[in-house]
């Protein structure tokens, strides 16, 4: 644990439930003040209770972070009760399952406005915060199905695709202002997500080399040291996170 973070304000998105909420956790302990952001309320206000019983900070918005108003009112509200927004973790998620030609255009559509479109309007949002303090974390939670592929996943791998682009794009575009833009692609990881995906995640498992799924706190971990000062010099990089299943570097 780095606890390097010194009260700087981190937005955690779909931190109501699984690798967010462990992702927001791992945070407070290294002594960020966390927001979390999610669309499940009540997840969300678990969340924030259990960072408070730690000894930690935390506030919890509920926000569809696909939502441009909703996104703007969160940063105001986060702004207001904690401050500029230094560290954005884009892990807000849906992960469908549909054969290609199933896919309809409206389904599409949304699994690009939550998976990609809103990590895009998040980033505008709190960029110039990030700016203004001369210092930035960036971290985009996107998929080894990325690296993999996935087969009745087009449109998610898609989307996932779409923002380890953009995490590559503004790292460069923001590397010269103590911005940092990485990305993490969880493997297996076990959370409520994986457990309604229509596959036998255990039996699936024994075929990774490591012959297990993942926990959420193996994702907040890569989050945490990539948030750190530690981390400073590292930028479009890809920490895959995955017990093996892939081994290339992005
Ligand atoms: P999860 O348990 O379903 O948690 C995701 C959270 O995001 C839920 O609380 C969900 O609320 C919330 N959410 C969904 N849409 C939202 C929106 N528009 N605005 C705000 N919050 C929203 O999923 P997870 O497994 O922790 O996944 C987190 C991220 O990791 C996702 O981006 C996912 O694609 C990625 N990932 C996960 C795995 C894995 O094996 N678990 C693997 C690769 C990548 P509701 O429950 O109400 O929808």
């Amino acid at each position: 644990m780095t606890r390097s973070l010194n009260g700087k304000v981190a937005v955690v998105t779909g931190a109501g439930s699984g690798i967010g909420r462990a992702i927001a956790i791992r945070l407070a302990e290294d002594t960020a003040k966390v927001a979390i952001w999610d669309i499940n309320a009540a997840g969300a206000a678990d969340t924030a209770k259990m960072v408070e019983d730690a000894g930690g900070t935390a506030i919890a918005i509920d926000a569809d972070c696909s939502d441009k108003a909703a996104i703007k009112a969160a940063a105001d509200r986060t702004r207001a009760e904690l401050g500029p927004i230094a560290i954005l973790v884009n892990n807000a998620g849906i992960a469908p399952f549909t054969p290609f030609l199933d896919i309809d255009d409206d389904l599409f559509d949304k699994v690009i406005r939550i998976n990609l479109r809103g990590p895009y309007l998040l980033m505008k949002e709190v960029v110039p915060d990030m700016l203004a303090g001369g210092w930035g974390r960036i971290i985009n939670i996107t998929s080894s199905s990325v690296q993999t592929g996935s087969p009745a996943q087009g449109h998610y791998v898609a989307s996932k695709g779409g923002l380890m682009g953009m995490t590559k794009a503004l790292a460069l575009e923001f590397a010269a202002s103590g911005i940092t833009v990485n990305m993490v692609p969880p493997g297996f990881i076990d959370t409520p997500m994986l457990r309604a995906a229509p596959i036998d995640a255990d039996a699936f498992a024994k075929t990774l080399p490591m012959k297990r799924i993942g926990q959420p706190e193996d994702i907040a971990a890569a989050c945490a040291y990539l948030a750190s000062e530690e981390a400073s010099y590292i930028t479009g990089q890809t920490i895959s996170t995955n017990g093996g299943r892939y081994m290339g570097s992005h």
